[in-house]
């Protein structure tokens, strides 16, 4: 294999991670160095047996290094990226791709002037949940969905010290939000059509430290996407409604059920149920008889793992997994999602 000589840019939790886990010669892709701008960063990727650059000119002037890893603060990924596909190399940048669509406008039309790769990594789309929500979507195992619910939520606060100011592109919009933003709009194949948001700020920083989006998709499909930082119980990571079912899955470990409707309720005789203070029927659970409960089992990835495929479209021409346009669809709709929450109102998705 031909491998391809990656400089990680940005030795910080996520380069090193790259560094470490996921730049594999299996998958065509090699480390043969590590640049920070941190001399701590630079002796601890020492430590860990890695050559080191000083200076971003001495990694862009080495012509053994074929393409970047950008694992820096959001504000700075535009220019790090320009200037590596200047010099002749491939990128891949970490999400959120940039600050803005027009940011990442100029950086698409420098990748196309100097026909090199510009690949976002957008992993969460390998995530195991994510991938049975989607074969849920696809094969309509409960029928079609007509509601998703995703959400992640923590008690921690915004971590580190950059993601809480806005100059660096902090806050949960642009860090989780970009990936479960990403998903959806992967999974569900129909335009966008509306977008309302409301932004929290209950620690008081200057970017927002959760939020609640409400997405409507032409095909009927309503999508609620919700992250939180302070939430000391949590949601279900998604629970998802189709015509014949319903499924939850509480979190990374896959825990959770699939309920599908596989026999006839019989509404005129439904036994009530004791609840609170009164008695009800249209609370009581379906009968056993009329539904059938399914474990959560893993689904394989019908497409190729990130780095493989990055390989395959330098060496091969192969289509890029993510695409610049999804992603540019994605850093779009949190410009919408901005302006509806600034404004309080449901905006259209042009
Ligand atoms: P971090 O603060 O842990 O690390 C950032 C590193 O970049 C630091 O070591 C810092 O010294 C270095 N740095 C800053 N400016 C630099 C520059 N101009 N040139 C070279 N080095 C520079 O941050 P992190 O959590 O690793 O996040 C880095 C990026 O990775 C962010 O864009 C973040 O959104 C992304 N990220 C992605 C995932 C994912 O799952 N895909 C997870 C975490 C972070």
């Amino acid at each position: 294999m031909d491998l391809i000589n990656f400089v990680v840019i940005g030795y910080g939790g996520m380069g090193s991670y790259h560094a470490k886990d996921l730049i594999q010669e299996s998958n065509g892709v090699k480390v043969v160095g590590v640049y920070d701008i941190d001399p701590t960063r630079l002796d601890l990727a020492k430590e860990n047996k890695f050559k080191t650059y000083e200076t971003l000119e001495s990694v862009l002037a080495d012509e053994t290094v074929e393409a970047v890893l950008i694992a820096t603060p959001n504000d700075s990924h535009k220019e790090l990226a320009i200037k590596a596909m200047k010099a002749g190399k491939h990128v891949v940048c970490e999400k959120p791709v940039m600050m803005n669509t027009t940011e990442l406008e100029e950086v698409i039309a420098i990748s196309k002037v100097e026909n090199k790769t510009f690949m976002v990594h957008q992993n969460r789309r390998w995530d195991n949940d994510f991938l049975i929500i989607r074969d849920l979507y696809k094969t309509h195992q409960i029928g079609d969905l007509f509601q998703i619910e995703s959400r992640v939520q923590g008690a921690n606060g915004i971590p580190g010290d950059w993601r809480h100011l806005k100059q660096h592109g902090g806050g949960m919009v642009l860090d989780w939000g970009v990936h479960l933003l990403d998903q959806m709009l992967f999974m569900i194949n129909s335009k966008l059509k509306t977008v309302s948001c409301d932004l929290s700020y209950v620690l008081g920083d200057e970017v927002d430290d959760g939020f609640i989006s409400y997405l409507t998709f032409e095909n009927g499909v309503k999508a609620i996407v919700e992250v939180g930082t302070t939430n000391f119980v949590k949601l279900p990571r998604w629970y998802v409604r189709g015509f014949e079912g319903a499924a939850v899955i509480n979190d990374w470990d896959l825990s959770g059920k699939i309920v599908k409707q596989t026999g006839t309720i019989d509404h005129h005789n439904l036994v009530p149920i004791q609840a609170g203070q009164g008695l009800t029927k249209t609370m009581a659970p379906p009968s056993e008889e009329a539904t059938t409960t399914f474990e959560i089992t893993e689904v394989p990835s019908d497409f190729d793992n990130f780095y493989h495929n990055f390989y395959d479209v330098i060496r091969n021409n192969a289509e890029p997994i993510v695409k610049n346009e999804e992603v540019y669809r994605v850093l779009r709709l949190i410009e919408v999602m901005f302006e509806a929450a600034e404004k309080k109102q449901t905006l259209t998705f042009e």
